[in-house]
């Protein structure tokens, strides 16, 4: 398969998405609001078409002209690419996953999945909380009940399970409190987050701070890495948790929770029969955020590697769905490119530590000049593979007697 840009990848799955308004009765589409009116999905249609052919989905888009003209094809398009970002999946005998494509940020897309079976209606993660996320969550349950039919409102939810404490994945929960009755489950090591987050906030923010100092960020550029940390999160406020998850705990009738830290302390998979939800632990297409432990303890590569091998052990999961990106149809191979990965760059950062380098000067080597969250991201990747060398004893700090004296050291590491 050639490389596809993930831009352009994004852009023609909104298109699609805009586009296959043209498949829902006039009702729904009324309801649903104007970014899916009959007109923007003519346009969309139109637009795809320039595109497409990079992609590759010409076929997709020959399926979706020919079920516009023609009504007796829809059912057949729907069963294979879903409906405006709406996909059934099943699993085991009698359930059934929507997944339902987010718009949680500009241009980042979260997957949210409704579980449903008789007597039970769980939701996976919520959003951001934005206008774009909770229109379309109200757009998905309108497809999911209109197209689908089937038998679920959000307002009668029986559980909300938060996968982690990632705002994209439980900014909506505020929202989703006060309009439906849907009891909130989240991890224990992430129950805090929502919880408490005021004091969350600051400390976190402390925390990070205290990390940026040393790992050689200068003054001058914390001040608006701060800024840009703290505005992504200020728009919840705390939730009580009705209940807390461990590791093995079922949820619901009969799901497992699988507790998997690293990407976020509290990250948990939730397995529906053969069927694993992963959210952010495995992703088809990127290899998921990594931060090192220092800010945060569970997290950290040591903690990740761990949670890979033990989804790698799990038998039977025919499919895994993440909480952003496509399915993936073998988990296991995906887990053993996503090590691979992670071991290709450990090797990388030895190689650049040959010379005494902080941590901000290995991401910038590694990662070149960021921009906006990048620079956070980048930080936290290299401090994450620089930790673990270090705890293996393959890096070690070359400037001991400044970090011994002096008040605000930066590290700089250096390979043995
Ligand atoms: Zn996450
Ligand atoms: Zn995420």
């Amino acid at each position: 398969m050639s490389y596809v840009p993930s831009k352009l990848r994004k852009k023609i799955d909104w298109l699609f998405k805009r586009a296959e308004g043209a498949l829902l009765p006039p009702a729904l589409l009324a309801a649903a609001g104007t970014h899916l009116d009959p007109d923007g999905a003519r346009l969309a249609l139109r637009a795809c078409e320039d595109d497409v052919a990079v992609v590759g989905d010409q076929a997709r888009l020959a399926a979706l002209l020919q079920a516009v003209a023609d009504p007796s094809t829809r059912g057949d398009y729907q069963a294979a690419n879903g409906v405006c970002g709406v996909r059934r999946f099943d699993a085991g005998p009698r359930t059934r996953i929507y997944q339902l494509t987010v718009e949680t940020f500009p241009r980042h897309i979260n997957n949210v999945y409704a579980v449903v079976e008789p007597g039970s209606a769980l939701l996976f993660d919520c959003g951001s909380g934005l206008p774009t996320s909770r229109r379309d969550l109200a757009l998905g349950f309108a497809v999911v009940r209109s197209m689908y039919e089937e038998d679920i409102r959000w307002e009668a939810l029986d559980w909300c399970v938060v996968s982690h404490a990632h705002v994209d994945h439980y900014g909506g929960v505020n929202h989703l409190k006060r309009t439906s009755t849907a009891k909130l489950a989240v991890h224990e090591l992430d129950a805090r987050v929502l919880a408490c987050f005021d004091e969350r906030l600051v400390l976190a923010m402390k925390d990070v701070d205290a990390y940026w100092r040393r790992a050689g960020v200068p003054a001058a550029r914390r001040g608006p890495l701060r800024e840009m940390y703290m505005a992504s999160k200020s728009l919840f406020r705390a939730e009580p948790v009705d209940r807390t998850l461990r590791d093995g705990d079922v949820i619901g009738p009969g799901y497992v929770v699988r507790h998997v830290p690293g990407h976020c302390p509290g990250l948990i998979c939730l397995q529906i029969h053969d069927v694993l939800l992963t959210s952010d632990h495995i992703l088809a297409r990127i290899t998921p955020h990594q931060f090192p432990q220092a800010i945060t303890a569970f997290g950290g590569l040591e903690h990740y590697f761990r949670s890979l091998a033990k989804i790698r052990e799990l038998p039977d999961i025919r499919l895994a769905l993440g909480g952003h990106e496509a399915p993936i149809l073998d988990v296991r191979t995906r887990i053993d490119e996503i090590d691979a990965f992670h071991r290709a760059r450990l090797d990388r950062v030895l190689a650049i530590c040959e010379v005494p380098l902080s941590v901000d000067e290995v991401s910038s080597r590694m990662f070149g000049e960021q921009e906006g969250y990048g620079v956070i991201l980048a930080i936290d990747e290299a401090g994450a593979h620089i930790e673990y060398l270090h705890q293996l004893g393959r890096l070690r700090v070359d400037n001991l007697d400044e970090v011994a004296t002096s008040e605000d050291p930066v590290f700089r590491y250096v390979a043995r």
